[in-house]
């Protein structure tokens, strides 16, 4: 597979070496080894959580406040951390974000490999009980959108879009069943 990304670890985590990108002994992969102490760092894939909050048929997307896509709306959504299940993960983020306490559905309504940037995103289906929500410290404003008023122009994340593009269509048929896609690079 020559879709592959190259490690990301530039200086040993151990003693500060600059790490060489070859092929470990008994191995099959490119990884950042160190040629002074021979640790070999391990890069793998990183997890991105985060809800489709919902108050009475309505949408809550964030305005991010940074960058990347200052300005522009997107689902919360961030990585997991260590010591959290994935559904703890996705509450935090839609807590954070968008000051929003939900509750998550199960199961995980929608997967997205990015395998050309070792990503993987997993998005639950959630719900508000009350319209109680706000900017979080990354947010500029937390809004409620009607399906028809989703500003797809203006979403930043490929993977925001897509599971609000299978959102709408599941919300047509009232059936949401989970959902997974591949994202590749994009073609200029
Ligand atoms: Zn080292």
């Amino acid at each position: 597979m020559n879709s592959t990304p190259p490690p990301s670890t530039q200086f040993c985590a151990l003693c500060g070496t600059k790490v060489e990108h070859r092929i470990p002994l008994e191995d099959s992969r490119v990884r950042a080894v160190c040629p002074a102490c021979g640790h070999i760092h391990y890069d793998n894939p990183k997890m991105v959580v985060g809800t489709l909050p919902v108050y009475q048929g309505k949408i809550l997307l964030c305005q991010r406040a940074i960058e990347p896509g200052a300005g522009k709306w997107t689902l919360p959504a961030g990585f997991m951390e260590c010591g959290e299940s994935m559904m703890q993960g996705a509450w935090r983020e839609t807590f954070e974000e968008a000051c929003a306490q939900v509750r998550l559905i199960e199961p995980v309504y929608h997967m997205v490999d990015i395998p050309h940037i070792a990503q993987t995103h997993l998005f639950f289906r959630a719900e508000l009980d009350t319209p109680e929500f706000g900017a979080g410290d990354e947010t500029l404003q937390a809004r409620l959108f009607a399906p028809d008023e989703i500003p797809w122009e203006d979403l930043v994340f490929r993977s925001s879009h897509s599971a609000l593009r299978s959102w709408i269509a599941d919300l047509e048929r009232g059936v949401f069943p989970t959902r997974h896609v591949t994202l590749k690079p994009l073609v200029d």
